[in-house]
């Protein structure tokens, strides 16, 4: 599984990337193996952002989460501005996007600051589904980890792990919350990075098939070894700051949807699966991975 995700702002600026990598012509999209179109995961923040750019995202199918409404920065917030933050980005999503509340289930902190139990409390008593602000994986590429599947926190992530080494681990309980945890990614020269647009090009003059190098060998890693999901973490940022990698990332997805055992889903559908496992056969039937 693919998980294809961006952060932050829907705005004027950014959103030309985002129709044309999903555009609205069922014709162009990349599809997955049973037909429907590819999706992605928007964790999005609210200061800047166009809603009606949102409610189209979601009305092509991609799935909108809660980035935080002020986009702040976390280290000082209390349960209640974690509460204002997540919530009240909740509902302002689900009501422009014209969603039920329930539908925006998942979440990420700015800057991938975690809140310890005041976040996890709030995601947990409001319904959420998954967090999706720990990041885990060796510094070093070598090391012989796989890669970590999404976990639930009926316990607190142990040191052990290295999940939230950074920040404020949560310390309680929370059984009905998933943590969709980052995998650190390695650049063509093996430094690491958290989120996939993290990781440097050696120069100026990055074409786009090192981009495709560079994402074909991470998702090597998780094809080759354990199959857990793949993620591409990605701030629209990434396609003015790198040149050639928006047309790398069209690339690599269109490469990998032409596999009939690579799909490229939201972060909820990825979880449909995992909570309820079927064989390769037959995931195409699963209720919301049909379109
Ligand atoms: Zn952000």
């Amino acid at each position: 599984m693919v998980l294809v995700t961006f952060d932050d702002y829907v705005t004027r600026a950014n959103f030309h990337f985002y129709d044309d990598l999903f555009p609205r012509a069922l014709s162009d999209v990349v599809k997955n193996p049973n037909g429907c179109p590819a999706t992605a995961t928007f964790f999005v923040s609210g200061t800047h952002t166009n809603m009606t750019m949102v409610k189209t995202l979601a009305d092509r199918g991609h799935e909108i989460a809660s980035h935080s409404h002020t986009h702040g920065s976390p280290g000082t917030w209390s349960r209640q501005d974690w509460d204002r933050e997540i919530q009240g980005m909740r509902q302002n999503l689900a009501h422009a996007c014209q969603l039920p509340a329930q539908k925006v289930c998942g979440m990420r902190a700015p800057f991938l600051e975690l809140g310890g139990d005041d976040q996890f409390s709030v995601l947990q008593d409001r319904g959420f589904l998954y967090d999706s602000s720990m990041f885990g994986g060796s510094i070093t590429e070598d090391s012989s980890a796989p890669p970590l599947w999404p976990f639930t926190l009926h316990y607190p992530p142990s040191t052990s792990q290295t999940v939230c080494d950074q920040s404020r681990c949560p310390g309680r309980s929370y059984p009905q919350i998933w943590e969709v945890p980052l995998i650190r990614q390695y650049a063509l020269d093996g430094r690491s990075c958290a989120m996939t647009d993290g990781c440097p090009f050696a120069g100026d003059d990055v074409s786009k098939d090192d981009v495709k190098r560079y994402l074909r060998k991470n998702f090597d890693r998780h094809y080759n070894r354990n199959r857990a999901p793949f993620m591409i973490s990605l701030h629209a940022t990434w396609f003015t700051n790198v040149p050639q990698s928006y047309q790398g990332l069209q690339e690599f997805l269109q490469e990998v949807s032409s596999r009939s055992d690579v799909w490229q889903v939201t972060l909820t559908q990825m979880l449909d699966w995992v909570r309820h496992p079927v064989p390769l056969s037959r995931v195409g039937e699963i209720p919301s991975w049909q379109c």
